[in-house]
C-alpha cells in the first residue's frame, strides 16, 4: 500500500494499465512488487486472486514477497470446505502458498487498517465477500469486487450473476450498497464494468446509475 499517495493518482495509474502484463503495470505506477506490503482480496474466485502468487521454478510463490495478503476469514473457510469437496485450481494455486507461507491476514467484518482502510461485509456473490472502503472519516473511495458485474445490475440490482452463490442475499446486499452510497461523494470502483469503470452513485427511477462525470 502506498501510504502518503493520493488515491486518484493510484488508480488512474491502475486504470491505464489494466489490460497488460503485471510488469507493465508496476512500471507505470514506478513500483515493484516488493514496495506492495497489503493485498486485499474481495473474494477469493479465480480472477480476483490471479496475482497473488507467480510460478517459479515450478513452485507457485507470493507475488509480493513483503505484503500481508488480507483474506476474509469467512471467504478463506468457505474456500477450504469447496476445495475439500472438489479442488479448486485458484485456491491451491493463488491462495493456499499464501497461507502456507503465513502470509494471510484472516480478518473479520470489523477489520480496519489504521484510520484510511475499513471492509464492508458484501455477501451473496460468496459467503465471505467484502468491499474496501477508503478514507479518513470517511468512505472516499470504495471497492466494490463482485458484488455488481455489469452496469444493467444498478439500474436492476434484483438481476443476479449466474455465479452468484446466495442470489438472494446478493440481491439484497446489492441494493444496499448502493442505497448507502447513493448521492454522496464516494467514488465507486467496480472491478468488471468497461472504462471508465469508476464514478459516483446517482438514484435513477428505483435503481440506480453511475456518474462518470468526475
Ligand atoms: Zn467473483
Amino acid at each position: 500500500m502506498l501510504q502518503e499517495q493520493p488515491f486518484s493518482y493510484c488508480l488512474g495509474a491502475v486504470a491505464g494499465c489494466l489490460q497488460t502484463a503485471q510488469e507493465k503495470l508496476f512500471r507505470c505506477l514506478g513500483l515493484t512488487p516488493a514496495d506492495i506490503h497489503y493485498v486485499m482480496c474481495t473474494h477469493l474466485h479465480s480472477d480476483h486472486v490471479g496475482w497473488n502468487t507467480q510460478l517459479v521454478n515450478g513452485e507457485w510463490v507470493p507475488t509480493f514477497p513483503n505484503a500481508r495478503y488480507v483474506f476474509s476469514k469467512q471467504e478463506l473457510e468457505w474456500a477450504q470446505t469447496a476445495d475439500a469437496k472438489e479442488p479448486l485450481a485458484a485456491y491451491r494455486d493463488s491462495v493456499l502458498p499464501i497461507v502456507r507461507k503465513g502470509m494471510a491476514e484472516l480478518v473479520e467484518d470489523s477489520y480496519g487498517l489504521g484510520d484510511h482502510v475499513r471492509l464492508l461485509p458484501t455477501p451473496g456473490h460468496t459467503p465471505g465477500h467484502v468491499a474496501f472502503c477508503f478514507g479518513r472519516g470517511r468512505d472516499e473511495l470504495v471497492v466494490t469486487g463482485d458484488l455488481i458485474h455489469v452496469p444493467l445490475q444498478m439500474r436492476y440490482p434484483e438481476l443476479n450473476f449466474a455465479r452468484d452463490k446466495d442470489p438472494k442475499l446478493a440481491r439484497e446486499t446489492r441494493r444496499s450498497f448502493f442505497e448507502r452510497y447513493c448521492d454522496t461523494p464516494t467514488l465507486c470502483c467496480t472491478a468488471h464494468f468497461p472504462p471508465p469503470s469508476a464514478g459516483r452513485v446517482r438514484r435513477w427511477g428505483d435503481g440506480y446509475r453511475m456518474d462518470y462525470s468526475g
